[in-house]
């Protein structure tokens, strides 16, 4: 008989992680603290929409007061600046987030770079992605974080292993390197030039893919007993695909997570952790 792997519960990782985060919350406002998120939409993508809005739900849901500031088309880059410098100074702001892409017009890099650092609540910020670089202690990107999360729950230490990312984005993969190079992970980095792909998957204890591309990742590629996080959302025919092809892998691997329902549901509630985390430093220096 085949010994199937498991799909990670994601959903009840999430649910665990909405209980500690409530818990923070309340006690940040029993000190009179009341952290607030200001999420800036300058597009007209539908996705980008519901990204915002699902993002704000869960700020209701857990007691995060938040603001959202929409534009359209005619918005000019000194108006979003003004805007990001005028959150920079509000005592109340917490953290800012530009949600990407942004109309075409505009300089997502110069805007981005204008965020305080310390409200950059999707750790898009240079000085953020070059402090996890270098092992500081820093604000972390929500995929990745979210990532490792899931890694904890599952208690899985990353000492020593064998983890292979594909994909090398500024919001995934390249956060993703040092967030598993600081837990002493023995990481390799694969991406579109990356010749004979299945050389280095069947190598990974710990896989991570973060491509875009459907079932990039199949059972032949994985080794027996790895840990697959599938971070790719696709939509094919009105469906969603993640990077993985799930049902394959499970025969081989020990644990998988699925698409939907999974490494998706952790960004959004890594954003509220982010978010509480930095009230929390700016209460504690
Ligand atoms: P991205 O910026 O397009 O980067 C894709 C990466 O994959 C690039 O580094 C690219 O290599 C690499 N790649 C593309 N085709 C490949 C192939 N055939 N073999 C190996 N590597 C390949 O994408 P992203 O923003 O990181 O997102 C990746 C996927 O995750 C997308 O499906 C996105 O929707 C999803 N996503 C999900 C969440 C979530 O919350 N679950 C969050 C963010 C993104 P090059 O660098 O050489 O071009």
């Amino acid at each position: 008989m085949i010994k199937m792997g498991e799909i990670v519960n994601v959903k009840e990782i999430v649910e665990n992680k909405k209980v500690e985060l409530k818990r923070r919350i309340e006690e940040l406002n029993k000190r009179n603290i009341f952290p607030k998120l200001a999420l800036i939409l300058a597009n007209d993508d539908n996705a980008s929409r519901i990204y915002v809005s699902n993002k704000r739900k869960l700020c209701d849901e857990l007691g995060i007061l938040e603001d959202e500031y929409t534009f359209d088309k005619s918005v000019t880059k000194q108006e979003i600046l003004d805007l990001v410098n005028k959150l920079n100074q509000d005592e109340n702001v917490y953290g800012i987030l530009v949600q990407l892409p942004l109309f075409e017009h505009l300089d997502e890099e110069e805007i981005l770079l204008n965020i305080n650092p310390n409200k950059d609540v999707d750790g898009f910020h240079p000085l953020n992605l070059g402090k996890l670089a270098i092992g500081d202690e820093t604000i972390v990107s929500c995929t990745p974080k979210g990532i490792i999360t899931i890694l904890d729950s599952l208690n899985i230490d990353l000492k020593s292993k064998n983890a292979v990312v594909i994909g090398r984005s500024r919001i995934v993969g390249k956060p993703m390197i040092h967030l598993l190079l600081n837990r002493n992970a023995t990481v390799t980095v694969c991406h579109s030039k990356t010749k004979n792909l299945e050389d280095y998957t069947r190598n990974a204890d710990i896989l991570i893919v973060a491509t875009g591309v459907p079932h990039l990742v199949t059972k032949d590629m994985v080794k027996e007993g790895a840990v697959v996080l599938d971070v790719g959302i696709n939509r094919i025919d009105g469906k969603l695909k993640g990077d993985v092809d799930t049902q394959g892998v499970l025969e081989k691997v020990k644990y998988v997570t699925s698409v939907p329902g999974g490494v998706g549901l952790t960004t959004v509630v890594s954003l509220v952790e982010n978010l509480v985390e930095i009230a929390e430093k700016i209460n504690r220096d």
